[in-house]
């Protein structure tokens, strides 16, 4: 008995191929590389959720309806009236079954998005056994429509994924091309916008799910504080969501992440205040990061900046010394190189940034 044998005989060969996706050990670091809200609910706030945690029924399964949470979702995140939502582990496991609901072994489909994008479309297309088929941005990364419509026209993708605003380039695609994706898929495709960064951007499609029924509006609680309870949540047609549902397992959020989430869905000014603090520091950030020599800033409608940088492998491992977690992208994408993308953080946070990279820069 050999355990290589074992994997040889029995583990997808493409999974044996993939890399894991790696999450670097953060601990001792200013944590720049992730997206994360760096603000913590108030003290008072977190005193009472513990009360709530304490009272949350463990041993039973959640209820399957989820019921009051969606509600709250509903009501307070801004889910068109008539129009339900699902909810998932997280936004990266509403990716997992949109691609597992659309992929089969009869009829193998396509799963399409522009490049650079969030890695979730063509990990989960893949795992799916969906074709991923990733098309250029434009060098302002902008989407190339020409190239886009092209694509959609040869391969018919089941799902095209746009990330409103686009992750790791931080821009938000035209409306209109948008729009003119929606309408070339047709009856043919879905279109899911995954609007993750949307409470940064203010910008979106929600509403359009009553006007476009292959219109998939993803989003995640994630960015906007609460990322360690791991709850998305996406708007459809109610006949798509049906479908969904079919895949999704039966009590795939957690009974604490239904209280946690309640409970401060009550308290969601306080998580938009947050966003429009990062929001400004966002502008200070990206002004003060233009002005140094070297830099190329790209505009971000999200909470996280993409720059240029002469030699992003050197800067990142100077920056790295000093103690602060960004990430260099020269490797994710020919677009993306001597790229590096760093999270908007408290002033404090985005000021050591600075100068560790102006430390960084001037010594690489
Ligand atoms: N979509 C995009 C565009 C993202 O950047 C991310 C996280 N980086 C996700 C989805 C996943 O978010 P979640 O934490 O909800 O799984």
């Amino acid at each position: 008995m050999s355990i290589d044998n074992l994997i040889a005989n029995v583990i997808r060969a493409d999974v044996r191929a993939a890399g894991a996706y790696v999450v670097p050990d953060a601990s001792g670091f200013i944590k720049l590389d992730a997206m994360e809200n760096p603000y913590e609910l108030p003290a008072e706030l977190r005193q009472e959720l513990g009360q709530r945690l304490a009272d949350a029924v463990l041993n039973r399964y959640p209820v399957a309806s989820y019921a009051t949470l969606k509600e709250k979702v509903k009501n307070k995140l801004g889910i068109p009236a008539g129009f339900d939502v699902m909810l998932g582990n997280g936004s990266d496991e509403l990716i997992q079954i949109v691609t597992t609901t659309v992929a089969s072994q009869e009829r193998r489909a396509s799963v399409l998005a522009p490049v650079p994008a969030f890695v979730m479309y063509a990990r989960s297309a893949q795992f799916a056994g969906a074709d991923f088929v990733g098309v250029k941005l434009k060098a302002d990364f902008t989407l190339d429509m020409e190239a886009m419509l092209a694509a959609i026209a040869l391969h018919r993708p089941a799902v095209v994924f746009l990330a409103y605003p686009n992750n790791p380039t931080g821009n938000l695609f035209a409306v209109e091309d948008i729009e003119a994706i929606l309408h070339a898929q047709g009856e043919h495709g879905i279109v899911v916008l995954d609007e993750a960064y949307q409470p940064f951007a203010r910008e979106t499609f929600m509403d359009r799910v009553k006007e476009f029924e292959n219109l998939v509006v993803m989003r995640t609680v994630s960015k906007l504080g609460l990322a360690g309870i791991r709850l998305g949540y996406m708007t459809a047609a109610p006949e798509l969501l049906a479908e969904f549902e079919k895949v999704r397992p039966p009590y795939n959020v957690n009974v604490l992440t239904q209280v946690a989430a309640e409970f401060v869905l009550e308290h969601i000014d306080v998580l938009d205040a947050q966003a429009a603090s990062i929001n400004a520091e966002r502008e200070r950030l990206s002004a003060e990061l233009a002005a140094l020599p070297g830099v190329e800033v790209f505009a971000s409608s999200a909470n996280f900046i993409l720059l240029r940088v002469p030699d992003a492998a050197a800067v990142c491992a100077k920056v790295y010394d000093a103690r602060v977690l960004i990430k260099n992208l020269s490797k994710m994408h020919g677009m993306l190189a001597n790229c590096i993308r760093v999270t908007v953080s408290t002033p404090e946070e985005n000021s050591a940034f600075l100068n560790a990279l102006k430390a960084a820069l001037t010594q690489a």
